[in-house]
């Protein structure tokens, strides 16, 4: 299968005729090429963005809500085809495509379809100076999406619904990792109607392409969603440019048990947000702190519960945990798990890499358990982004709240209790953008979404990410 650039409607190769490698993670196989842009790919698709802009930015928002919820719809009819794309791409199991990532793309855009119908500006009268100040939201111009690879589709669409719905044009860039279901979603956006060039997707190396995308001089505002790491660089190269920027990063989000929550539930949730899409989602708990006196039947009833998890093929529907997404992401969570035990930590299930049968090559983790004495280890501290948590038991509320604390990142946390003045108590003081209590991962759209420290700057989510996407302007009328 060979992926193109979608560029004013058109699919091209790039402009060098480069081409990358596209890797199936469940087998190891590589099964498609892709295109491996430069600037010169970057420059067209900005002039096809730049050229659309005049007129989208004008286009009434019944026009533009009505495309949007298009593609929703079209992304809704082609689930399979989608699903299956994805879970090739990305080792995800394709039960989890079919029912989170795909749906969850296609909400996105009716979501900001129907958004944009009741995004308004404000008035501000200036009482006893007779005038009246009113604010425009105006679209920035052609905006630059850049996505990573463990949610393709859906964080991709994150971005791109609210730039579009905003009156933007878009210059977005997928993950090289994991570029399939953007590629599919440029046939999409013809067959719902989007004018040609409103947005555009350039597939390449983050380096080169994503790169372009971020030194573009008129390029005017990027949002970014990826490693910690790379949000540093991007900024370095935006912030003396005055781009406006928008950074979701990495996370270490802690999952803070106390004795009093209800049990199964919160033992059902925390397989979940342990390890969902093989542990590979910014919001997963994998600092799990348990309160000391249920510590022993947590750490027995948990690990036995993680043993049962299946480790399999992704097409396989009792498949729970399918490929983590490359073989040199494969290598790096295993080097975590190599220095685990100089480290003090106890591996209680896992541990290894799984063999699938008949997918040798594959890319496969098992769900790993690993007890530790300390927060203060590698393994609590950064961001390992696989299969794998740690456990550790704690005294008081005090304790815990200061192990939560003390990363470099704040994204999410989660709290297990049923005192909701501790709960609550425990919310404000949790440095963090997100606070789950007595569940995880539940999402309104409407919510802001982004974390603190490390974890980023700005808002995604709800209104948040139109005003995001538009400048202000005030105008002040005086009269008599
Ligand atoms: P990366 O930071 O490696 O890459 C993210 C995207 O940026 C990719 O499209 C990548 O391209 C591109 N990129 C890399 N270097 C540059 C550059 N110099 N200029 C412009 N673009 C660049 O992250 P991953 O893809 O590895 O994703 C995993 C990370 O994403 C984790 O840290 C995770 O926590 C974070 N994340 C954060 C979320 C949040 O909402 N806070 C949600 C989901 C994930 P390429 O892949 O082609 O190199």
């Amino acid at each position: 299968m060979t992926i193109k650039n979608y560029i004013n409607g058109e699919f091209l190769n790039p402009i060098g005729d480069q081409w990358l490698d596209n890797y199936c993670p469940s087998d190891g196989s590589i099964y498609g090429k892709i295109p491996n842009s430069f600037i010169e790919d970057v420059d067209l698709a900005y002039e096809s963005a730049n050229s659309a802009f005049s007129e989208w930015s004008q286009t009434t928002l019944d026009t533009r809500s009505r495309i949007l919820i298009k593609i929703s719809e079209l992304l809704e009819t082609n689930l399979d085809r989608f699903a299956e794309a994805e879970s090739k791409d990305n080792g995800k199991p394709l039960s989890l495509a079919k029912s989170i990532d795909i749906p969850r793309a296609a909400s996105n855009f009716r979501f900001f379809g129907n958004a944009i119908t009741q995004f308004s500006s404000e008035s501000h009268e200036s009482v006893g100076q007779n005038a009246i100040n009113f604010t425009l939201r105006q679209p920035i111009g052609v905006v630059g999406c850049i996505s990573p690879w463990n949610l393709p589709l859906y964080l991709f669409s994150w971005k791109i619904a609210p730039a579009l719905a905003a009156g933007n044009c878009v210059i977005a860039k997928p993950s090289e990792v994991t570029p399939m279901t953007a590629f599919l979603l440029g046939e999409i956006c013809n067959d719902a109607g989007l004018p040609k060039g409103v947005l555009n997707i350039v597939h390449g190396l983050g380096e080169t392409c994503g790169q372009a995308i971020i030194e573009h001089p008129k390029i005017k505002a990027i949002s970014f969603t990826g490693g910690t790491a790379t949000g540093a660089k991007i900024a370095q190269v935006a912030a003396p440019m005055f781009k406006k920027l928008s950074l979701e990063l990495g996370g270490k989000n802690p999952n803070i048990i106390f004795a009093d929550c209800d049990f199964e539930k919160m033992l059902d949730t925390t397989i979940r947000s342990s390890f969902s899409n093989q542990g590979q989602i910014c919001l997963c708990g994998s600092r799990i702190f348990v309160e000391s006196n249920i510590y022993p039947r947590f750490k027995e009833e948990f690990v036995s519960k993680v043993k049962e998890l299946k480790v399999g093929h992704p097409s396989d529907n009792l498949t729970k945990v399918g490929a983590v997404v490359s073989k040199s992401h494969k290598e790096k969570i295993m080097s975590y798990l190599k220095s685990a035990e100089n480290e003090g930590g106890k591996i209680l299930c896992g541990g290894y890499e799984s063999v699938v049968s008949g997918f040798e090559n594959g890319y496969y983790i098992a769900p790993t358990v690993i007890e530790i004495e300390s927060n203060n280890c590698r393994l609590n501290q950064e961001e390992i982004f696989g299969p794998i948590v740690t456990i550790m038991p704690f005294e008081t509320e005090e304790e815990v709240l200061q192990m939560a604390n003390d990363v470099p990142y704040g994204l999410s946390a989660s709290i297990w209790t049923q005192n909701m003045n501790r709960a609550l108590r425990m919310s404000k003081s949790i440095e963090a953008g997100i606070v789950w209590i007595n569940t995880w991962m539940m999402r309104d759209l409407r919510t802001p979404f982004g974390g603190v420290k490390q974890s980023g700057v700005g808002r995604e989510g709800g209104m948040e990410a139109l005003k995001f996407f538009t400048e202000q302007k005030n105008i002040c009328i005086s009269y008599d």
